[in-house]
C-alpha cells in the first residue's frame, strides 16, 4: 500500500465538493500513533463551515432526490457502497491503521468488514421493514408512515472510526435523511476515502457532508445548529452529557452511546480455556480502546489463582508492535494523552495497598517512538478502587474475586456504567439468572464480544440513552406519521346546516 492512500490535507466535504484549503483555518496535525510522525494535516471546520454543511444537507433533503427516492433505489445505492468498501478494503484499512494504530488484522477483519456490513444491513432492513396498521375500528383504517426526520448530525469517536460512524451514517441515509458527519479530529483519514466511495456509489451531492475539527469547536457548532433535527453520538460520558443537554435545549431527537466498565464474570464451572481466550480478546483487542471492553474480570474464588496465572502469562506473550505488521496483536494508544491516562492509572495502582500490579503498567520498553504502553493486569481487593470504577480505555485489565452468584452480580452492577456484561458458566440456571440480574444493555453468554445488528445496542445508566440497531435506528432516524382514512362514507354531524 502506498502512502498516496493517505490524504496530505483533509478539509470538509460539502455538497459533493471538497472545501478548498483556507490559509486561515486552524490546522491540526494528524499523527501515526506508532511513530508520532505527522502523516496529514486537518484544516478545521469553524462554525461558518458547519453552517454551510448543514445548509447543503437541508437543501438536499428538500430537493428530494434522496429523501423521496424509492426504497429500492436507496437499497441499490447502499449495496453499491458496501461492494465498494469491500473492493477498497485494503486502502480503507491502511488509513484506519495509520490514524488509530489498531493492528492491521483487526482493522481489516473487524473494522472494514463491519463498515460494509452496516450498509448491507440497512439496505436489507429498509426493503423488509413494515409499519403498523390498525384495522380494529370498523369505521376507520389507520396506519403509520415512516418519514425521514431531516438533517442528522452524526458524531463519532476515534477508536473504531469507520465502523462506528458508518453505523450512524448507513442508518441515517437508509431512511432518507441527509446528514453532516463529524469524526474525531484524531481520525479523519479514512473518511476522505469513504466520501469518494459514497459519490461513486451514487449518493446525491449534499446528502452526506463531512466536517472535521475539534469537538468543542466543530462538534459543538453542529450540535447547536438549529438546522440539525436529530443527533446520533458515540463517545465519552462527559461529552454525552453536554450533547444530551444541548440537544434537549434544541428539542432535537438524540441517542448517546457512551462509555463502559464492563464485568466479565467467570464462574468456576465455565469452559475455562474458552473463557481465557475470550477474556484476552475482550480487554486487549483494539488496543484495549473499546467501549465494550471486558475491563473488570470477576473470577470465582476456587479458580481465581490458576486463571489469573494463565491470564498474566498470556498477557506477557502478547505480540506488541508495529500495527502494520500482520503478526501484531497490540499496537500503540491513539495519542500521548491516552497513553498518559493509562500510565497514570498504573502509577496510582502501584501506590495503592488495595491493588497489585501483576504485569505491565509502564511505557513499552521496546518502543523508541510511539504511544505504546505495556498491556497491564492489576488485581484489586475492592470494586471501589478507581481502576474498577472509571473507564480507562486502554489495555488495562483489573481482576476481582467473588465467592458466589449474588456477590458476582453485586460487583458487576456496582458501577455507574451499564453497557455490556459477559457471563461464563456451563449451568443454565446460573446463566439465566445472570441475564436477568445484570444491569446492562447487552449480556454476552459464553462468548466474546459480538454484535447482532438486528438487536438493540446501547447502555443502562451512564453508558448512554437510547439504542441503535434495526428497529431502534429506525425509531431515531424516522418520524412516525399516523394516517387515518374512513372505510366508508358514514354520516358526519352537520353543524350549522339549515335543514
Ligand atoms: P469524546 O467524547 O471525547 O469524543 C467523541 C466525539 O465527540 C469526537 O468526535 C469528539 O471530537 C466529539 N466531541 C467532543 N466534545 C464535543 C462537544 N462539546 N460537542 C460535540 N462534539 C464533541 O470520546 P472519544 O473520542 O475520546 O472516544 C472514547 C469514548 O467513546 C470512550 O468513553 C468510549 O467508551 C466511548 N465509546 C462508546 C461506544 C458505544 O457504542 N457506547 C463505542 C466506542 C466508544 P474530537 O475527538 O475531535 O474532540
Amino acid at each position: 500500500m502506498t502512502d498516496t492512500t493517505v490524504p496530505d490535507t483533509v478539509t470538509s466535504f460539502i455538497a459533493g465538493n471538497w472545501v478548498a484549503a483556507s490559509r486561515t483555518a486552524h490546522e491540526i496535525p494528524v499523527l501515526h500513533p506508532a511513530d508520532e510522525r505527522q502523516v496529514s494535516t486537518l484544516l478545521e471546520a469553524d462554525a461558518d463551515e458547519v453552517d454551510r454543511a448543514v445548509s447543503a444537507a437541508t437543501d438536499a433533503f428538500r430537493a428530494g432526490r434522496w429523501s423521496n427516492a424509492s426504497v429500492d433505489e436507496r437499497k441499490r445505492v447502499l449495496l453499491r457502497i458496501a461492494a465498494l468498501i469491500h473492493a477498497k478494503g485494503d486502502e480503507l484499512a491502511h488509513c484506519e491503521v495509520m490514524h488509530t494504530g489498531v493492528p492491521i488484522r483487526q482493522a481489516r477483519a473487524r473494522h472494514i468488514m463491519r463498515t460494509a456490513m452496516n450498509f448491507e444491513f440497512f439496505a436489507e432492513f429498509i426493503s423488509q421493514a413494515s409499519s403498523a396498521v390498525f384495522d380494529q375500528n370498523p369505521d376507520y383504517l389507520t396506519w403509520v408512515r415512516r418519514e425521514p426526520v431531516g438533517v442528522a448530525g452524526l458524531i463519532a469517536p476515534w477508536n473504531a472510526p469507520l465502523a462506528l460512524a458508518s453505523m450512524k451514517l448507513a442508518g441515517a441515509i437508509a431512511f432518507g435523511n441527509s446528514c453532516v458527519l463529524k469524526p474525531s479530529e484524531l481520525t479523519p483519514l479514512s473518511f476522505v476515502r469513504l466520501m469518494e466511495i459514497l459519490r461513486e456509489a451514487g449518493v446525491p451531492d449534499g446528502v452526506v457532508n463531512l466536517v472535521n475539527g475539534r469537538g468543542p469547536v466543530t462538534g459543538a457548532a453542529l450540535v447547536d445548529h438549529p438546522g440539525v433535527d436529530v443527533i446520533a453520538f458515540t463517545g465519552g460520558t462527559a461529552t454525552g452529557r453536554q450533547i444530551g443537554a444541548a440537544a434537549g435545549g434544541g428539542l432535537k431527537k438524540v441517542v448517546t452511546e457512551l462509555g463502559g466498565k464492563s464485568a466479565n464474570i467467570i464462574f468456576a464451572d465455565a469452559d475455562l480455556d474458552r473463557a481465557l481466550d475470550a477474556a484476552l480478546v475482550a480487554i486487549f483487542s483494539n488496543n484495549g480502546q473499546q467501549c465494550l471492553a471486558g475491563s473488570r474480570i470477576l473470577l470465582q474464588r476456587e479458580i481465581a489463582d490458576e486463571f489469573t496465572e494463565k491470564f498474566v502469562a498470556r498477557t506477557r506473550n502478547l505480540r506488541i508492535g508495529d500495527p502494520f505488521d500482520p503478526a501484531t496483536e497490540v499496537g500503540p494508544m491513539i495519542s500521548a494523552a491516552q497513553r498518559e491516562r493509562v500510565l497514570e492509572y498504573a502509577r496510582r495502582a502501584r501506590g495503592s495497598v488495595d491493588l497489585e500490579v501483576l504485569h505491565g503498567g509502564r511505557p513499552w520498553p521496546d518502543a523508541e517512538r510511539g504511544f505504546y504502553v505495556e498491556p497491564t493486569v492489576v488485581r484489586a481487593d475492592s470494586n471501589a478502587a478507581p481502576v474498577c470504577q472509571e473507564e480507562i480505555f486502554g489495555p488495562f485489565a483489573t481482576i476481582l474475586t467473588f465467592d458466589d452468584f449474588d456477590e458476582a452480580i453485586a460487583i458487576a452492577n456496582d458501577s455507574v456504567f451499564g453497557l455490556v456484561a459477559y457471563v461464563w458458566s456451563r449451568a443454565l440456571d446460573t446463566v439465566m439468572a445472570a441475564t436477568e440480574a445484570l444491569r446492562s444493555g447487552v449480556v454476552w453468554v459464553n462468548t466474546p464480544l459480538t454484535r447482532e445488528l438486528r438487536a438493540p445496542f446501547g447502555g443502562y445508566k451512564n453508558s448512554g440513552v437510547g439504542r441503535d440497531g434495526g428497529d431502534w435506528s429506525r425509531a431515531l432516524f424516522t418520524e412516525e406519521k399516523t394516517v387515518t382514512v374512513p372505510r366508508r362514507s358514514f354520516p358526519i354531524a352537520r353543524l350549522g346546516a339549515a335543514d
